[in-house]
């Protein structure tokens, strides 16, 4: 059976089925594993372009994330957020990660027979299986946001499935200081047209740099996803209002053009008769990290109960 999509709920549902004895085989189109849980090298050092950290609830996830702090791969990092203009609020605790949170996909396909660099094109009904791309499979899964996903399938496909999920698009700012002279671990910042949220990669990873990760308003990324040159000096300057920073000493920014989706949905994944399964964060009531574990984990198991008939 074909996976495609090597995030996070792809990994964990190809880690499911092979624990359940099912081959499986994991494609992905990116250089490296893991999505939109992405790490990029700068200066160095791994600073984390998409999710800004993880949070765990349920008990499995838990026994993971722990699992994962005692090895040295994730660290607790902050329960409180400054807000721009307001008090600071206190949530759950947040775990960043010491090599970036693409580490912990990497741990989790630890086994697993994976393909980077493959861009599925199409998925299509052939006898009793499927073709991905123009590889023949039992059983196929697509653990990708639902655009993506639904735009390999033709129309009577399609027609199996839940109404396609949106997703809203970000722009990740990377920046750099030569000194911190900032002091919050996260920034929210409520109404404003351009910035949304501003890490404090230093701090979630522990060696205190002074890198800033500011995320954009969806409807901001959606009117410069083909101008993100354009887009820069709007995000450094929101930051630097926001916070009264200094300019960086250098900048990058990367388009999330399916960053979240904008909905909730209650089922945790899609199976159809004809053994297509559809998972990632796109299936759940809250989208985030743990969401898309639960959901590839759950439909590995489906698949693993259903294959094993
Ligand atoms: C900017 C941003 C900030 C976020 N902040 C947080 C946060 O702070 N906390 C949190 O919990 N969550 C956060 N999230 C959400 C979190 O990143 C996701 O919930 C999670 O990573 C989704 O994993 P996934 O496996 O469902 O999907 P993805 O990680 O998107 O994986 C899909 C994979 O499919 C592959 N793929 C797609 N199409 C094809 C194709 N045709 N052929 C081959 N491969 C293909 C992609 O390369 C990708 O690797 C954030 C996300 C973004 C973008």
């Amino acid at each position: 059976m074909v996976v495609v999509g090597a995030g996070l709920a792809g990994v964990i549902c190809a880690q499911t089925l092979r624990r359940a004895g099912v081959p499986v085989a994991v494609l992905d189109r990116g250089r490296r594993i893991g999505g939109r849980m992405a790490t990029r090298r700068v200066d160095r050092r791994p600073v984390d372009l998409g999710a800004s950290y993880l949070t765990a609830a349920d008990p499995g996830v838990v026994a993971v994330v722990e699992d994962w702090r005692r090895r040295g791969l994730a660290r607790p990092w902050t329960d409180t957020f400054a807000v721009a203009g307001s008090p600071a609020t206190t949530g759950p605790l947040r775990w960043g990660t010491p090599f970036g949170l693409r580490s912990l996909v990497e741990d989790l396909a630890e086994g697993l027979e994976v393909t980077s660099g493959i861009t599925v094109d199409s998925v299509r009904r052939h006898g009793d299986g499927w073709l991905v791309g123009d590889r023949p499979a039992r059983a196929v899964v697509l653990a990708m946001p639902d655009p993506q996903a639904h735009r390999l399938l033709d129309e009577s496909t399609r027609v199996d499935l839940p109404t396609a999920a949106e997703f809203e698009p970000v722009l990740a700012l990377v920046a750099t200081w030569p000194d911190r002279t900032w002091d919050f671990d996260g920034l929210f910042v409520n109404d404003h047209p351009v910035l949304a949220w501003v890490a404090d990669d230093g701090r979630r990873r522990g060696d205190d740099a002074p890198v800033l990760v500011a995320h954009s308003t969806p409807g901001f990324a959606a009117g410069h996803l083909d101008a993100r040159a354009a887009a820069k000096p709007a995000v450094i300057g929101a930051v630097r209002v926001v916070w009264g920073v200094r300019a960086p000493t250098a900048t990058l920014i990367h388009r999330w053009t399916f960053a979240r989706p904008s909905g909730a949905r209650p089922q945790p994944y899609a199976l159809t008769d004809h053994q297509l399964g559809l998972c990632g964060d796109g299936w759940a009531e809250k989208p985030r990290v743990e969401a898309a574990f639960l959901s590839g984990q759950s439909l590995g198991q489906a698949l693993a109960d259903r294959l094993d008939l």
